[in-house]
Protein backbone atom coordinates (compact mmCIF):
# COMPACT_ATOMS: atom_id res chain seq x y z
CA UNK A 1 0.00 0.00 0.00
CA UNK A 2 1.14 3.47 -1.05
CA UNK A 3 0.40 6.74 0.32
CA UNK A 4 -1.67 8.95 -2.65
CA UNK A 5 -0.77 12.45 -1.42
CA UNK A 6 -1.90 15.73 -2.73
CA UNK A 7 -4.47 15.94 -4.95
CA UNK A 8 -3.84 18.75 -7.13
CA UNK A 9 -7.03 19.54 -8.80
CA UNK A 10 -10.75 18.68 -8.51
CA UNK A 11 -12.75 19.43 -11.34
CA UNK A 12 -16.63 19.25 -12.45
CA UNK A 13 -15.62 18.75 -15.91
CA UNK A 14 -15.72 22.85 -16.04
CA UNK A 15 -18.13 25.56 -14.90
CA UNK A 16 -20.27 25.99 -17.50
CA UNK A 17 -21.58 22.23 -17.64
CA UNK A 18 -21.60 20.95 -14.67
CA UNK A 19 -22.18 17.20 -14.02
CA UNK A 20 -22.99 16.63 -10.41
CA UNK A 21 -22.88 12.97 -10.33
CA UNK A 22 -19.20 12.49 -11.70
CA UNK A 23 -15.83 13.77 -10.67
CA UNK A 24 -12.28 13.64 -12.75
CA UNK A 25 -9.69 14.08 -9.87
CA UNK A 26 -6.05 14.35 -10.34
CA UNK A 27 -4.16 12.96 -7.74
CA UNK A 28 -0.61 13.54 -7.23
CA UNK A 29 1.55 10.02 -6.41
CA UNK A 30 4.63 9.86 -4.05
CA UNK A 31 8.09 9.63 -5.53
CA UNK A 32 9.01 6.26 -6.94
CA UNK A 33 5.73 5.04 -7.60
CA UNK A 34 4.87 4.44 -10.83
CA UNK A 35 2.19 3.16 -13.63
CA UNK A 36 0.81 2.42 -16.92
CA UNK A 37 -2.66 4.18 -18.95
CA UNK A 38 -5.16 1.48 -18.08
CA UNK A 39 -3.87 0.58 -14.64
CA UNK A 40 -6.06 1.01 -11.29
CA UNK A 41 -5.85 3.05 -8.68
CA UNK A 42 -6.94 1.06 -5.29
CA UNK A 43 -8.73 3.82 -2.72
CA UNK A 44 -9.09 3.46 0.68
CA UNK A 45 -11.82 5.97 2.05
CA UNK A 46 -13.05 6.66 5.35
CA UNK A 47 -16.72 6.75 6.45
CA UNK A 48 -18.25 9.98 6.57
CA UNK A 49 -18.93 11.70 9.36
CA UNK A 50 -22.67 11.98 9.15
CA UNK A 51 -22.70 8.30 8.95
CA UNK A 52 -20.70 7.66 11.53
CA UNK A 53 -22.80 10.05 13.61
CA UNK A 54 -25.90 7.95 12.78
CA UNK A 55 -23.64 4.61 13.87
CA UNK A 56 -22.98 6.06 17.63
CA UNK A 57 -26.34 6.93 17.67
CA UNK A 58 -28.05 3.95 16.83
CA UNK A 59 -25.36 1.70 18.91
CA UNK A 60 -26.09 3.98 21.82
CA UNK A 61 -22.35 5.62 22.19
CA UNK A 62 -21.73 9.11 24.26
CA UNK A 63 -19.82 11.54 22.18
CA UNK A 64 -16.18 11.16 22.61
CA UNK A 65 -16.00 7.54 23.95
CA UNK A 66 -12.65 6.30 23.99
CA UNK A 67 -12.08 2.28 24.36
CA UNK A 68 -9.68 -0.29 24.14
CA UNK A 69 -10.47 -3.18 21.81
CA UNK A 70 -8.96 -6.49 23.20
CA UNK A 71 -9.29 -10.27 21.45
CA UNK A 72 -9.92 -13.57 22.84
CA UNK A 73 -7.99 -16.20 20.49
CA UNK A 74 -5.56 -16.01 18.42
CA UNK A 75 -7.54 -14.63 15.14
CA UNK A 76 -6.24 -11.69 13.14
CA UNK A 77 -8.23 -8.82 13.14
CA UNK A 78 -7.99 -5.26 11.32
CA UNK A 79 -8.86 -3.55 14.07
CA UNK A 80 -6.04 -2.06 16.43
CA UNK A 81 -5.57 -3.96 19.53
CA UNK A 82 -4.72 -2.80 23.05
CA UNK A 83 -4.55 1.05 22.65
CA UNK A 84 -7.16 3.97 23.62
CA UNK A 85 -8.96 4.78 20.35
CA UNK A 86 -12.12 7.11 20.05
CA UNK A 87 -14.80 5.31 19.11
CA UNK A 88 -15.29 7.91 16.17
CA UNK A 89 -11.99 7.06 14.73
CA UNK A 90 -12.67 3.32 15.17
CA UNK A 91 -15.98 3.72 13.23
CA UNK A 92 -14.47 6.25 10.62
CA UNK A 93 -11.50 4.59 9.55
CA UNK A 94 -11.21 0.84 10.36
CA UNK A 95 -14.97 -0.99 9.28
CA UNK A 96 -17.43 -0.69 6.46
CA UNK A 97 -20.55 0.83 7.97
CA UNK A 98 -23.08 -0.04 5.17
CA UNK A 99 -22.46 -3.57 4.12
CA UNK A 100 -25.30 -5.71 4.04
CA UNK A 101 -26.57 -7.44 7.37
CA UNK A 102 -25.88 -11.39 7.60
CA UNK A 103 -28.49 -14.17 8.28
CA UNK A 104 -25.93 -14.31 11.45
CA UNK A 105 -26.07 -10.87 11.91
CA UNK A 106 -29.85 -10.97 12.16
CA UNK A 107 -29.68 -13.73 15.04
CA UNK A 108 -27.67 -11.80 16.83
CA UNK A 109 -29.68 -8.48 17.21
CA UNK A 110 -32.28 -10.97 18.13
CA UNK A 111 -30.30 -11.96 20.91
CA UNK A 112 -29.84 -8.30 22.13
CA UNK A 113 -33.38 -7.67 22.87
CA UNK A 114 -35.91 -8.19 25.24
CA UNK A 115 -38.67 -7.51 23.17
CA UNK A 116 -41.22 -10.10 22.06
CA UNK A 117 -42.48 -8.08 18.78
CA UNK A 118 -39.40 -7.19 17.61
CA UNK A 119 -38.03 -11.34 18.10
CA UNK A 120 -41.34 -11.87 15.99
CA UNK A 121 -40.46 -9.40 13.28
CA UNK A 122 -36.99 -10.08 13.05
CA UNK A 123 -37.67 -14.41 12.87
CA UNK A 124 -40.44 -13.18 9.99
CA UNK A 125 -37.88 -11.52 7.78
CA UNK A 126 -37.12 -13.34 4.06
CA UNK A 127 -33.66 -12.90 4.01
CA UNK A 128 -32.96 -12.68 0.22
CA UNK A 129 -36.38 -10.38 -0.44
CA UNK A 130 -36.24 -8.13 2.69
CA UNK A 131 -32.43 -7.52 3.13
CA UNK A 132 -30.14 -9.11 0.18
CA UNK A 133 -32.32 -7.18 -2.34
CA UNK A 134 -32.70 -3.94 -0.30
CA UNK A 135 -29.20 -3.90 1.23
CA UNK A 136 -30.08 -3.70 4.33
CA UNK A 137 -27.82 -2.96 6.86
CA UNK A 138 -27.09 -3.58 10.20
CA UNK A 139 -27.09 0.01 11.33
CA UNK A 140 -30.44 0.18 9.32
CA UNK A 141 -32.02 -2.88 11.42
CA UNK A 142 -30.96 -0.96 15.06
CA UNK A 143 -32.73 1.88 13.42
CA UNK A 144 -35.96 0.01 12.53
CA UNK A 145 -36.02 -1.72 15.88
CA UNK A 146 -34.85 0.53 18.67
CA UNK A 147 -35.15 -1.70 21.29
CA UNK A 148 -32.20 -3.64 19.86
CA UNK A 149 -29.46 -2.81 22.58
CA UNK A 150 -26.28 -3.90 20.55
CA UNK A 151 -23.36 -3.16 22.40
CA UNK A 152 -20.41 -1.85 20.56
CA UNK A 153 -18.39 -5.41 20.38
CA UNK A 154 -20.89 -7.16 19.00
CA UNK A 155 -21.30 -4.43 16.42
CA UNK A 156 -17.20 -5.01 15.86
CA UNK A 157 -17.53 -8.48 15.28
CA UNK A 158 -20.31 -8.07 12.61
CA UNK A 159 -18.10 -5.34 10.46
CA UNK A 160 -15.75 -6.22 7.92
CA UNK A 161 -12.38 -4.40 7.63
CA UNK A 162 -12.71 -1.08 4.86
CA UNK A 163 -12.09 -2.82 1.21
CA UNK A 164 -10.08 -1.10 -1.15
CA UNK A 165 -12.75 0.41 -4.45
CA UNK A 166 -10.77 0.24 -7.77
CA UNK A 167 -10.93 3.03 -10.21
CA UNK A 168 -9.37 2.46 -14.00
CA UNK A 169 -6.86 5.30 -14.65
CA UNK A 170 -8.07 8.11 -16.67
CA UNK A 171 -4.67 9.23 -17.66
CA UNK A 172 -0.88 8.68 -19.31
CA UNK A 173 1.94 8.61 -17.61
CA UNK A 174 3.57 10.33 -20.77
CA UNK A 175 1.37 13.51 -19.39
CA UNK A 176 3.39 13.83 -15.64
CA UNK A 177 4.61 10.61 -14.78
CA UNK A 178 3.67 11.65 -10.73
CA UNK A 179 -0.62 12.45 -11.96
CA UNK A 180 -3.33 10.43 -12.25
CA UNK A 181 -6.41 11.38 -13.24
CA UNK A 182 -9.84 9.35 -11.97
CA UNK A 183 -13.67 9.38 -13.30
CA UNK A 184 -15.39 8.28 -10.02
CA UNK A 185 -19.16 8.07 -10.98
CA UNK A 186 -20.81 9.28 -7.39
CA UNK A 187 -23.37 6.50 -5.44
CA UNK A 188 -26.05 8.35 -4.44
CA UNK A 189 -29.90 8.19 -4.16
CA UNK A 190 -33.42 7.01 -2.15
CA UNK A 191 -31.77 3.98 -0.25
CA UNK A 192 -33.48 0.66 -1.26
CA UNK A 193 -34.50 -0.22 1.75
CA UNK A 194 -36.80 3.07 1.62
CA UNK A 195 -35.03 4.60 4.62
CA UNK A 196 -33.13 7.92 4.22
CA UNK A 197 -30.22 8.08 1.32
CA UNK A 198 -27.64 5.87 0.26
CA UNK A 199 -24.14 7.20 -0.20
CA UNK A 200 -21.42 5.16 -1.58
CA UNK A 201 -18.59 5.19 0.43
CA UNK A 202 -15.51 5.76 -1.65
CA UNK A 203 -17.40 8.01 -4.05
CA UNK A 204 -18.96 10.30 -1.51
CA UNK A 205 -15.47 10.47 0.28
CA UNK A 206 -13.15 11.47 -2.95
CA UNK A 207 -16.05 13.70 -3.99
CA UNK A 208 -15.63 15.72 -0.78
CA UNK A 209 -11.60 15.92 -0.88
CA UNK A 210 -10.13 18.99 -1.21
CA UNK A 211 -7.38 19.86 -3.24
CA UNK A 212 -3.95 19.49 -1.29
CA UNK A 213 -5.63 16.79 0.91
CA UNK A 214 -3.77 13.55 1.26
CA UNK A 215 -5.51 9.81 0.79
CA UNK A 216 -4.06 6.54 0.83
CA UNK A 217 -4.36 3.58 -2.09
CA UNK A 218 -1.66 2.01 -4.26
CA UNK A 219 -1.46 1.58 -7.95
CA UNK A 220 -2.94 -2.27 -9.18
CA UNK A 221 -2.13 -3.74 -12.34
CA UNK A 222 -5.05 -5.14 -13.55
CA UNK A 223 -5.47 -9.40 -14.22
CA UNK A 224 -6.29 -10.29 -16.70
CA UNK A 225 -3.98 -7.45 -18.52
CA UNK A 226 -5.83 -4.25 -19.73
CA UNK A 227 -2.91 -2.38 -21.58
CA UNK A 228 -2.02 -1.02 -24.59
CA UNK A 229 -0.12 -3.04 -27.57
CA UNK A 230 3.97 -2.17 -27.37
CA UNK A 231 3.34 -0.80 -31.04
CA UNK A 232 1.88 3.05 -31.01
CA UNK A 233 0.63 2.08 -35.14
CA UNK A 234 -1.87 -0.84 -33.89
CA UNK A 235 -5.23 0.43 -34.83
CA UNK A 236 -7.52 0.62 -31.54
CA UNK A 237 -11.45 -0.51 -31.37
CA UNK A 238 -12.25 1.72 -27.70
CA UNK A 239 -15.66 1.16 -26.03
CA UNK A 240 -17.12 2.17 -23.27
CA UNK A 241 -19.87 3.78 -22.11
CA UNK A 242 -20.39 6.43 -19.06
CA UNK A 243 -17.32 5.55 -16.24
CA UNK A 244 -16.24 2.73 -18.45
CA UNK A 245 -14.60 5.84 -20.63
CA UNK A 246 -12.28 6.41 -17.87
CA UNK A 247 -9.14 3.76 -19.07
CA UNK A 248 -9.99 4.87 -22.61
CA UNK A 249 -9.13 8.70 -21.75
CA UNK A 250 -6.02 7.32 -20.39
CA UNK A 251 -5.02 5.19 -23.68
CA UNK A 252 -6.07 8.44 -26.05
CA UNK A 253 -3.95 11.07 -24.25
CA UNK A 254 -1.15 8.46 -24.21
CA UNK A 255 -1.77 8.11 -28.15
CA UNK A 256 -1.86 11.83 -28.29
CA UNK A 257 2.02 12.12 -26.92
CA UNK A 258 3.60 9.15 -29.16
CA UNK A 259 4.95 10.12 -32.81
CA UNK A 260 3.47 7.99 -35.57
CA UNK A 261 0.32 6.59 -33.96
CA UNK A 262 -2.53 4.24 -35.71
CA UNK A 263 -5.66 4.95 -36.07
CA UNK A 264 -8.29 4.73 -33.31
CA UNK A 265 -12.27 4.79 -33.14
CA UNK A 266 -13.92 5.29 -29.91
CA UNK A 267 -17.57 3.84 -28.65
CA UNK A 268 -19.17 6.01 -26.06
CA UNK A 269 -22.37 6.30 -24.58
CA UNK A 270 -24.28 8.07 -22.04
CA UNK A 271 -27.86 9.26 -21.54
CA UNK A 272 -27.94 12.65 -23.27
CA UNK A 273 -25.37 15.00 -24.77
CA UNK A 274 -26.07 17.80 -22.43
CA UNK A 275 -26.24 15.90 -19.10
CA UNK A 276 -23.68 13.01 -18.43
CA UNK A 277 -20.70 13.13 -21.64
CA UNK A 278 -17.80 13.00 -19.65
CA UNK A 279 -14.82 14.70 -21.49
CA UNK A 280 -17.26 16.45 -23.94
CA UNK A 281 -14.70 19.70 -24.40
CA UNK A 282 -11.48 17.07 -25.59
CA UNK A 283 -10.71 16.33 -28.70
CA UNK A 284 -8.69 13.39 -30.17
CA UNK A 285 -7.48 12.31 -32.96
CA UNK A 286 -10.10 9.69 -32.93
CA UNK A 287 -13.06 8.92 -34.84
CA UNK A 288 -15.73 9.27 -31.80
CA UNK A 289 -19.20 7.47 -32.18
CA UNK A 290 -21.65 8.57 -29.17
CA UNK A 291 -24.90 6.71 -28.17
CA UNK A 292 -27.64 8.49 -26.51
CA UNK A 293 -29.81 6.35 -24.43
CA UNK A 294 -32.69 9.11 -23.88
CA UNK A 295 -32.07 11.30 -26.76
CA UNK A 296 -35.46 10.81 -28.61
CA UNK A 297 -34.65 10.49 -32.29
CA UNK A 298 -30.79 9.67 -32.13
CA UNK A 299 -29.56 6.70 -33.96
CA UNK A 300 -27.89 4.95 -31.73
CA UNK A 301 -29.18 4.37 -28.05
CA UNK A 302 -26.21 2.42 -26.88
CA UNK A 303 -22.61 1.52 -27.43
CA UNK A 304 -23.36 -1.71 -29.05
CA UNK A 305 -25.72 -0.30 -31.92
CA UNK A 306 -23.19 2.48 -32.59
CA UNK A 307 -20.74 -0.68 -32.85
CA UNK A 308 -22.99 -2.23 -35.38
CA UNK A 309 -23.77 1.16 -37.64
CA UNK A 310 -20.34 1.08 -38.19
CA UNK A 311 -19.59 -2.32 -38.53
CA UNK A 312 -17.89 -1.82 -41.91
CA UNK A 313 -14.92 0.24 -40.13
CA UNK A 314 -14.65 -1.78 -37.43
CA UNK A 315 -14.35 -4.78 -39.16
CA UNK A 316 -11.54 -3.24 -41.56
CA UNK A 317 -9.52 -2.17 -38.11
CA UNK A 318 -9.37 -5.00 -36.94
CA UNK A 319 -8.48 -7.14 -39.89
CA UNK A 320 -5.70 -4.74 -40.08
CA UNK A 321 -4.38 -5.77 -36.64
CA UNK A 322 -6.42 -3.79 -34.31
CA UNK A 323 -6.67 -3.87 -30.45
CA UNK A 324 -10.54 -4.07 -28.85
CA UNK A 325 -11.05 -2.80 -25.44
CA UNK A 326 -14.28 -2.54 -24.01
CA UNK A 327 -14.65 -1.05 -20.18
CA UNK A 328 -17.23 -0.63 -18.14
CA UNK A 329 -20.45 -2.39 -17.01
CA UNK A 330 -19.83 -6.19 -17.52
CA UNK A 331 -23.33 -7.39 -16.27
CA UNK A 332 -25.35 -6.13 -19.70
CA UNK A 333 -23.19 -4.24 -21.66
CA UNK A 334 -20.21 -6.34 -22.18
CA UNK A 335 -22.30 -9.07 -23.18
CA UNK A 336 -24.30 -7.05 -25.45
CA UNK A 337 -20.73 -5.70 -27.02
CA UNK A 338 -19.47 -8.88 -27.57
CA UNK A 339 -22.83 -10.19 -29.52
CA UNK A 340 -22.34 -7.33 -32.02
CA UNK A 341 -18.89 -7.80 -32.81
CA UNK A 342 -19.34 -11.09 -33.36
CA UNK A 343 -22.26 -9.88 -35.66
CA UNK A 344 -19.29 -8.28 -37.29
CA UNK A 345 -16.37 -10.15 -37.27
CA UNK A 346 -18.02 -14.19 -36.29
CA UNK A 347 -17.43 -16.14 -33.66
CA UNK A 348 -14.44 -16.99 -34.98
CA UNK A 349 -12.98 -13.75 -35.57
CA UNK A 350 -13.85 -12.99 -31.51
CA UNK A 351 -12.68 -16.01 -30.69
CA UNK A 352 -8.94 -14.94 -32.36
CA UNK A 353 -8.98 -11.78 -30.68
CA UNK A 354 -9.32 -13.53 -27.56
CA UNK A 355 -6.89 -15.74 -27.90
CA UNK A 356 -4.16 -13.10 -29.32
CA UNK A 357 -4.73 -11.25 -25.92
CA UNK A 358 -6.60 -8.15 -28.66
CA UNK A 359 -9.91 -8.37 -27.01
CA UNK A 360 -9.31 -6.95 -23.19
CA UNK A 361 -11.73 -6.03 -20.73
CA UNK A 362 -11.90 -3.84 -17.72
CA UNK A 363 -15.38 -4.41 -16.62
CA UNK A 364 -17.49 -4.18 -13.02
CA UNK A 365 -20.50 -5.16 -12.21
CA UNK A 366 -23.46 -4.60 -10.13
P1 LIG B 1 -20.21 1.41 -1.90
O1 LIG B 1 -20.26 1.98 -0.53
O2 LIG B 1 -19.26 0.27 -2.13
O3 LIG B 1 -21.65 1.01 -2.32
C1 LIG B 1 -21.85 0.35 -3.56
C2 LIG B 1 -22.85 -0.76 -3.29
O4 LIG B 1 -24.09 -0.16 -2.91
C3 LIG B 1 -23.13 -1.62 -4.51
O5 LIG B 1 -23.21 -2.96 -4.09
C4 LIG B 1 -24.48 -1.14 -5.00
O6 LIG B 1 -25.22 -2.19 -5.56
C5 LIG B 1 -25.13 -0.65 -3.71
N1 LIG B 1 -26.06 0.47 -3.92
C6 LIG B 1 -26.05 1.36 -4.92
N2 LIG B 1 -27.06 2.24 -4.78
C7 LIG B 1 -27.72 1.88 -3.65
C8 LIG B 1 -28.87 2.38 -3.00
N3 LIG B 1 -29.53 3.44 -3.48
N4 LIG B 1 -29.28 1.79 -1.86
C9 LIG B 1 -28.61 0.72 -1.37
N5 LIG B 1 -27.53 0.19 -1.95
C10 LIG B 1 -27.08 0.76 -3.09
N6 LIG B 1 -16.12 3.28 -10.62
C11 LIG B 1 -16.00 4.50 -11.18
O7 LIG B 1 -16.76 5.41 -10.84
N7 LIG B 1 -15.01 4.77 -12.10
C12 LIG B 1 -14.13 3.81 -12.50
O8 LIG B 1 -13.26 4.09 -13.34
C13 LIG B 1 -14.25 2.50 -11.93
N8 LIG B 1 -13.40 1.52 -12.30
C14 LIG B 1 -13.54 0.28 -11.73
C15 LIG B 1 -12.65 -0.74 -12.11
C16 LIG B 1 -12.77 -1.99 -11.53
C17 LIG B 1 -11.84 -3.08 -11.96
C18 LIG B 1 -13.76 -2.24 -10.55
C19 LIG B 1 -13.90 -3.58 -9.90
C20 LIG B 1 -14.63 -1.23 -10.17
C21 LIG B 1 -14.53 0.04 -10.75
N9 LIG B 1 -15.39 1.06 -10.37
C22 LIG B 1 -15.26 2.29 -10.96
C23 LIG B 1 -16.39 0.89 -9.28
C24 LIG B 1 -15.75 1.37 -7.97
O9 LIG B 1 -14.69 0.50 -7.59
C25 LIG B 1 -16.74 1.39 -6.79
O10 LIG B 1 -17.37 0.14 -6.71
C26 LIG B 1 -17.76 2.49 -6.91
O11 LIG B 1 -17.13 3.77 -6.90
C27 LIG B 1 -18.73 2.44 -5.71
O12 LIG B 1 -18.00 2.48 -4.53
P2 LIG B 1 -18.54 3.26 -3.25
O13 LIG B 1 -17.60 2.96 -2.12
O14 LIG B 1 -18.84 4.67 -3.58
O15 LIG B 1 -19.93 2.54 -2.99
Amino acid sequence: EELVRDPSGLWDFGEERPRPGVRSIVAELPEGITYEAGNHLAVYAKNDPELVAWATRCLRLPAGQVVRVSQEGERSTHLPLGVPVPVELLLTEFVELQEVATRSDLETLASFTECPWTRGELARIDYAEDVLAKRVSVLALLERFPSIALPLEAFLEMCGPIRPRFYSISSSPLAGPRRVRITVGLVDGPAWSGAGRYRGMCSAYLAGLEPGDTFYGYVRVPSPPFHLPADPATPLVLIGPGTGFAPLRGFLEERSLLPDAGPAKVFYGCRHPEHDWLYRDETWDADVRVAFSALPGHPHRYVQDALLADAVGVRDLVDRGAYVYVCGDGVRMAPAVRRALVEICGEEGVSRLEAEGRYQQDVFGG
